[in-house]
């Protein structure tokens, strides 16, 4: 496998991370992950939006971002990906001796990794809908930066593996968030809820599209918390992302919604969302 470190391509089995780079030692970096449909770049503008957004709220400066377009074209041909390629893309405040919490006093060169890897999505998933389970939000209050720091992320997720879900729906306080890796989105009287962009959640690439959707064919939407105890008033949920599209939620912990069948809104949505990635 060849990938992108720092200023070179290199096999995979070539790179050399230093323990003291500060993505190894604290987390300290944040990433993105980024599609294809027909081989082009997916939404790349607003990715690499959310991705200088992300270094700017951590204070990571990174100059050569307007490179990276052609990095990744160029990666996805070295690795002969002949289908749709996932690309993930990660940046740390680079690495730093002695370890100090803060930032070094000689700044450091910060760390550029990519890899890419051949994808397809979950069409079975897709038609047939995921179980969830929910679980306690433990993140800390800066959900809006795309940071690699995710462990509470990955103990949620492994909960929901251990228990045949897909996905863990993350609650604070009462209060559905979103899911470990997804967006999460409730249907009641033909009007469509999500979690508000906040602190509290990432403002999803695919979240944004959805509610693009919303707008232009006039299906009412409300960017509001749902309470958890409030999700039986609920007729259809789905969750969204740039791995899982719009995936129907078919069952949330033991219930099972509407005899498991995905909701009608879910799905005309899925539909729109088919037809602009097949003619993009
Ligand atoms: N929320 C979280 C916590 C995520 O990690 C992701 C995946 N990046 C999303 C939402 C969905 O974002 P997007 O639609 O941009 O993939």
């Amino acid at each position: 496998m060849v990938v992108y470190f720092n200023d070179e391509f290199k096999l995979l089995s070539e790179v050399i991370l230093s323990p003291f780079d500060r993505g190894f030692l604290f987390a300290d970096g944040v990433y993105e992950s980024i599609r294809t449909y027909n081989k082009k770049l997916f939404t790349y503008e607003e990715h690499l939006k959310r991705l200088k957004r992300s270094l700017k709220e951590i204070r990571i400066g990174f100059d050569d971002l307007n490179t990276l377009e052609n990095i990744i074209y160029e990666l996805i041909q070295k690795n002969n990906i002949k289908d749709e390629a996932l690309i993930y893309l990660q940046i740390t405040r680079g690495k730093a001796f002695p370890r100090t919490h803060s930032f070094p006093k000689e700044k450091a060169k910060p760390t550029l990794f990519i890899s890419v890897k051949e994808f397809k999505e979950d069409s079975d998933e897709q038609s047939r809908g995921v179980k969830v389970i929910l679980q306690e939000d433990i993140r800390w209050l800066r959900c809006d930066i795309k940071s690699t720091s995710l462990l509470p992320v990955v103990l949620a997720n492994q909960k929901a593996t251990e228990e045949g879900a897909e996905e863990a729906i993350l609650v604070r306080d009462g209060l559905i968030t979103e899911g470990t890796h997804t967006n999460f989105f409730a249907v009641r009287d033909e009007t469509v809820f999500t979690a508000p962009s906040s602190r509290l959640i990432l403002n999803g690439i695919t979240r944004e599209i959805v509610l693009g959707f919303c707008k232009k064919f006039k299906i009412d939407f409300r960017e509001e918390f749902i309470n958890k105890d409030d999700l039986k008033n609920f007729s259809e949920f789905f969750i969204t992302s740039t791995t899982k599209e719009i995936t129907p939620v078919t069952t949330i912990d033991y219930w099972t919604i509407n005899d498991g069948e995905p909701g009608k809104i879910t799905k005309s949505l899925q539909s729109v969302f088919k037809k602009i990635t097949e003619d993009y």
